[in-house]
């Protein structure tokens, strides 16, 4: 293992194999075997670090007072940063590494983890390192996908440079691009993001990833802030028209010019939300949530009620009323047996308090512990409470529901590009 110093950032680099010869850390044995880096005798290089050395497979920030200060101040757990970058081969210049990592770092600040554009492999991440939470950023596949996008070299900060004049000149357009407003069920305040001082550097480096695929889909000569201020697309206007005709008004989410999203991944940086194209809605995400097949998986287990995703896109396309039925008793199940396992375990011995003993529910039900006691606590009282009527009209209108995605998204309806949330 080798460790240099590069001054500045503090960054120090890490060779494996080294002299040893390890050999190549999967993710996995890379995630039992971290450490804090640097521990090991140091294998000293000669300059350059950033050339394209073989063995080269990543960075390390150890010492968070080198940190640049924007990466330090806002992180949750910001009292002790370390930070591991990840990568195949060290093959961008000094420079580019330096303004990649704050920009990677950014980010993350403000939009929370990041991948790429399949959600395959983290750019930045939430990891552990003994006990301490640290992000875990994979520089170079963040590099090399920037270059693929925007073209190598400054391509890119021209790109960006020319999104912040679109987002600064075209009225509405920073409220429209995330980060949202305000945090979830707080109207009166800005949102946490938007309260960081450089939340507009993050927007403009989030847009120009949102923009660029957009660009590629509508033709360049297209005015792409104008198509997003005109909000959603034709075909959602009418079909919603339809909607609210038969059901009366509701409220909804539209237009997001975003990326896709993968549960843990974050936004997959290069892909299009259908949100993006205003050819998606999302209504009261907050109780009807986005639950990843893992999740899922366990949560049918759980309450015994199994159904594969080849039969909810089926059972939506021709018994529309039973897929909804099957998820309202999937959530009620989960909640009443939840509810009952708790108050047994409540009881005691040891009499527990509602968070105890939820807690140890969680931890002794191997189905419980694969949803997570974040959600389990979170939706404790079920997770689905869309009414019927809505969706029975959602459905009229040729809406798809993300009820039939892999990722199950209970408060996404689109038209069926096959499940992009
Ligand atoms: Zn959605």
């Amino acid at each position: 293992m080798g460790v240099r110093q590069t001054g500045g950032l503090g960054i120090a680099m890490i060779l494996q194999g080294g002299l040893g010869g390890v050999g190549a850390l999967t993710p996995q044995r890379r995630k039992r075997e971290h450490r804090p880096l640097g521990l090991a005798a140091p294998l000293r290089l000669e300059q350059p670090v950033f050339g394209a050395h073989p063995r080269a497979t990543g960075l390390l920030l150890t010492n968070p007072a080198e940190l640049p200060r924007p990466v330090r101040s806002g992180l949750p757990f910001a009292d002790h940063l370390e930070c591991e970058i990840i990568g195949a081969k060290l093959v961008f210049p000094r420079s580019v590494m330096d303004q990649g990592l704050k920009e990677l770092m950014l980010l993350a600040r403000i939009f929370g983890p990041i991948s790429d554009e399949k959600g395959e492999y983290p750019y930045a991440r939430k990891a552990w390192s003994g006990q301490t939470r640290v992000w875990e950023m994979a520089l170079h596949r963040y590099l090399k996908a920037r270059d693929l996008m925007f073209g190598p070299g400054e391509a890119f900060s021209a790109y960006v440079a020319k999104v912040r004049a679109e987002l600064d000149s075209t009225k509405g357009l920073r409220d429209t691009v995330e980060p949202p407003l305000h945090d979830e069920g707080n109207k009166k305040a800005p949102s946490r993001a938007r309260r960081e001082p450089d939340w507009k550097e993050a927007q403009d480096v989030f847009y120009a990833w949102v923009r660029r695929p957009m660009e590629e889909l509508v033709g360049s000569d297209v005015d792409i802030g104008a198509l997003i201020m005109r909000g959603v697309t034709a075909r959602l206007k009418a079909a919603l028209a339809q909607v609210e005709a038969s059901y009366g008004r509701f409220s909804y989410g539209s237009i997001n010019p975003r990326p896709k999203k993968k549960d843990g991944f974050g936004y997959r940086l290069g892909s299009l939300s259908d949100h993006a194209l205003g050819n998606a809605i999302d209504i009261n995400a907050r109780q009807n949530p986005q639950v990843n097949p893992e999740r899922w998986a366990h949560i049918v287990k759980y309450v015994n009620l199994p159904m594969t995703k080849a039969a909810r896109a089926s059972t939506w396309k021709t018994k529309p009323k039973s897929l909804y039925d099957y998820i309202h008793q999937v959530s009620d199940a989960f909640a009443k047996k939840l509810r009952e396992a708790v108050e047994k375990a409540a009881k005691g011995p040891p009499h527990l308090d509602e968070h105890k003993a939820l807690a140890a529910v969680v931890k002794h039900d191997s189905h419980l512990s694969g949803i997570g006691l974040e959600f389990t606590g979170k939706y404790h009282k079920g997770f689905f409470n869309l009414p019927w009527d809505l969706v029975h009209e959602l459905h009229q209108a040729k809406f798809v529901w993300g009820a039939t995605f892999d990722t199950v998204d209970l408060h996404h309806f689109d038209f069926g590009s096959g499940g992009s949330p």
